[in-house]
């Protein structure tokens, strides 16, 4: 057993501080599961002799960019055995929604644990350190889904934020989903309970969070709304939920209730610092300036946004006015893809075209891919190198041909150039996940042809017509 990590003598170290801070030839000493001191330049002396004594791992990072993980705020891990169906290529949200539902209602225990590696697995491999799931499709027999996702969360080694989704309005009470995969409130409330006792943890650097997240306006009731939000502040847990993902929304919530989406959450207490939201693009300014006094958070998924054809989110507006806004890849079937990297990259570019070329720069985009997403998801350790932070890194090797000549500004080269998303190191709380490349806590090709064999398994069984 080592006493921990030594990252040395890195070709560059973003802090990802207030100042922005990036270090030349810094070194960095990780004890556990905690940063425990850097060592610039002047001091590689010191680094020297600990690195002499044999107790400690050592990384070269000669050609390399360091930086905190990337924290992804929304995901729907089912999804990646569902993604690009030919016949839900082109298709808007709702009508996507109304498709797959037939399709989700068979999910089984063996696709939700080989789902969750996988989209684990990719997000390990592009740089995210820490994610959430809002997994909220319950057939019969699926009641142990979050508990099946824990333990592939602790396989991979990911800090994992799970949500206890639910859809208690089925079509035949005027909401969107099938009855099959709905529930009742009593059983979803009693799980919500048991989840929480059982897996969340308010430690320092926890591993594990629990959040209550009914799926969307449209698919539960404003009762169950109101007594989530209740619970969920006696039992100090987080809430999430879809909110003004498209206009179709905005219309279905002034039809049923005659509110604008944000003045209905409201309404059923679900404004707040513990709330966050996916999506928000159909927000208002005077929506935009109250989620920002009141610190609700947004995780925005600029990929699924174009993907569905469902609009730009306003975030530089949600950034002036203090909202935390995260980022992340969304359900892998709007995406089609779990890639984080990836993902900050679109986020850099998509608001360019929008609101100017200004709008956007690229340490905003690592803020939110980073300490945003650490406050978003409640992981408060996470998302910045400094002394006493949890030992969240990854490594980018720049010594490539995607990154010749982009070298002037060695943070930012990895937005604007690049092509290959995969992290040369991964450190997740002070343990290597990804090491030159390779996926060390599971074996990559099993979740290949496991996946590959479930994916074909589901679409044989529906006997969907996934043609155009
Ligand atoms: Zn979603």
């Amino acid at each position: 057993m080592t006493k921990g990590i030594i990252i040395k003598n890195a070709y560059a170290m973003a802090l990802l501080d207030a100042k922005n801070t990036v270090l030349k030839d810094a070194s960095l000493l990780i004890e556990g599961n905690e940063i425990k001191k850097i060592y610039t330049k002047e001091e590689s002396g010191e680094i020297e002799n600990l690195a002499a004594s044999g107790e400690y791992k050592l990384i070269d990072a000669a050609h390399n960019l360091v930086l905190p993980g990337f924290v992804n705020t929304h995901h729907h891990f089912y999804q990646i055995f569902t993604r690009n169906i030919p016949k839900m290529q082109d298709e808007k949200l709702f009508d996507w929604l109304i498709d797959l539902y037939d399709v989700w209602a068979l999910l089984d225990e063996e696709w939700v644990r080989w789902s969750t590696l996988a989209a684990l697995g990719e997000l390990a491999l592009t740089g995210c350190t820490a994610t959430t799931d809002h997994h909220y499709v319950f057939p019969k027999g699926g009641e142990r889904f979050i508990d099946t996702q824990f333990a592939a969360a602790e396989q991979i080694g990911m800090r994992f934020h799970a949500t206890r989704g639910s859809m208690s309005r089925s079509k035949k009470d005027g909401g969107l989903p099938p009855d099959s995969v709905v529930q009742t409130e009593e059983d979803i409330m009693l799980d919500c309970e048991r989840l929480i006792n059982k897996y969340h943890d308010t430690s320092k650097h926890s591993m594990r969070k629990v959040a209550l997240a009914p799926c969307s306006p449209f698919s539960v009731t404003p009762k169950l709304l109101e007594e989530t939000a209740k619970f969920a502040r006696t039992k100090k847990v987080k809430m999430h939920t879809h909110l003004c993902e498209t206009n179709d929304e905005d219309d279905y919530c002034l039809k049923v209730y005659k509110l604008r989406p944000v003045d209905f959450m409201e309404s059923v207490g679900w404004l707040g610092p513990d709330v966050w939201f996916a999506h928000s693009i159909y927000v208002n300014d005077a929506e935009i300036e109250r989620m920002g006094k009141l610190g609700t958070g947004v995780a925005h998924c600029p990929s699924s946004n174009l993907r569905l054809g469902s609009g730009i989110a306003p975030v530089p507006k949600m950034l002036a006015h203090g909202v935390p806004v995260g980022i992340a890849v969304d359900g892998s079937a709007s995406n089609d893809s779990s890639d984080m990297l990836g993902e900050l990259r679109m986020a850099l570019l998509v608001h360019r075209v929008g609101t100017g070329v200004s709008s956007m720069p690229a340490f905003d985009v690592f803020k939110m891919g980073c300490q945003h997403g650490a406050r978003i998801l409640d992981f408060n350790t996470s998302g910045e190198i400094a002394a006493g932070k949890a030992a969240d890194i990854i490594m980018y090797d720049l010594d490539s041909i995607g990154y010749v000549g982009a070298l002037h500004d060695p943070l930012s080269s990895i937005l604007f150039a690049g092509f290959n998303h995969r992290v040369n190191y991964n450190i997740t709380n002070g343990k290597i996940i990804v090491e030159k490349g390779v996926l060390k806590t599971f074996d990559e090709r099993s979740i290949v042809e496991n996946g590959n064999r479930i994916a074909e398994r589901i679409v044989n069984r529906k006997y969907i017509d996934i043609k155009r």
